[in-house]
């Protein structure tokens, strides 16, 4: 076989030196599950379900949600996949869960804010999802978007629990969580990074937006000194802190990351390979150098080179 210039990897998340992280798949359907366990993926970091409704007019059943979401973690059974609830509104508008005109839909009634009021629809899926994780055999767990506080990532987690789902944590994409992950991490299984989100509402520069792109780099030193908080508590409190926002497909930031303490990297399957290879050939200490020098760093351009140099 000649060299088709395609970086190799193994399939399994590991440093030059033996540490771990886990390399996972950010997924929406069918087609990226099946595209995401070819490419290697370990798992599913991210399934986006509300990707599944996109053009429902009416609420699915609970049986129609119990086969759409079997259908994508059947290829992925033994393994872990961390399921996320409905994330409606905004950029994610769903026809059966539009709230009332708002002025700024993007800090309005979304995410996890639709089930307060509707607690009944979280339930329902809540139920689909334990009965798909039973069909496919894949490692369920849950998690709610956009959860600001620790009192909402509580009430979620006891939901879920209720469902009769042992693993449940929250995503940390909006500041406050951020700036709260001590009490966040108390009360969940685990956390996620979003780091789309956070950086929209960190530089209050809307993602949809090209005009202001450049504040939504995610080699902002204000994001990376963000995510380092909730890292040193992940290390600190023995909690396992994902990313799957486009951050974690960046091969060099994914090294930051890890440097920072996040367990676990999921993306779009396209970049599996050459965030598993890049991890292959980087020890932890480099990782942690690469951290050091993006976290001094004054604007993204120079954060990536202060990245690069231990290299
Ligand atoms: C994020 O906000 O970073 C994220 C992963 O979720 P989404 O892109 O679906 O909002
Ligand atoms: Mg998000």
């Amino acid at each position: 076989a000649g060299n088709t210039g395609k970086p190799t990897w193994n399939g399994v998340g590991i440093l030059r030196d033996g540490h771990r992280v886990k390399v996972l798949g950010n997924v929406g359907s069918p087609a990226d599950a099946a595209a995401a366990a070819a490419a290697g993926a370990e798992g599913v970091g991210l399934f986006r379900t509300e990707f599944c409704f996109l053009s429902a007019t009416e609420e699915p059943t609970v049986e129609e949600q119990r086969k759409a979401y079997a259908a994508v973690l059947t290829p992925f059974a033994g393994k872990p996949v961390v399921v996320r609830t409905l994330d409606a509104g905004a950029d994610k508008p769903l026809a059966f869960l539009e709230p009332e005109p708002e002025p700024n839909p993007a800090l309005g009634v979304r995410g996890v804010r639709v089930a307060f009021d509707r607690p009944e629809v979280l339930d329902r899926q809540l139920e689909a999802i334990a009965l798909a994780a039973k069909d496919s055999g894949a490692e369920v767990s849950v998690m709610a978007p956009m959860v600001a506080t620790a009192a909402e990532a509580s009430w979620f987690v006891e939901r879920a629990r209720a469902a009769g789902i042992a693993r449940a944590g929250v995503m940390i994409e909006i500041p406050a969580a951020a700036m709260t992950a001590r009490e966040v991490a108390a009360v969940v299984d685990f956390v996620s990074i979003g780091t789309n989100d956070l950086s929209q509402y960190l530089f209050a520069a809307d993602r949809q937006v090209g005009a202001v792109a450049a504040l939504n780099d995610p080699w902002q030193p204000a994001l990376i000194r963000l995510i380092k908080l909730i890292g040193d508590v992940g290390v600190e409190t023995g909690t396992p802190v994902g990313v799957c926002g486009e951050a974690a497909a960046d091969p060099l930031l994914a090294c930051v990351l890890t440097g920072m303490g996040v367990t676990s990297l999921s993306m779009n399957h396209t970049a599996l390979a050459g965030v598993g290879a890049k991890l292959a050939t980087t020890s932890l200490d480099v990782c942690q150098l690469a951290a050091r020098g993006a976290l001094g760093a004054h604007d993204p351009a120079s954060a990536k080179v202060a990245a690069r140099a231990p290299h």
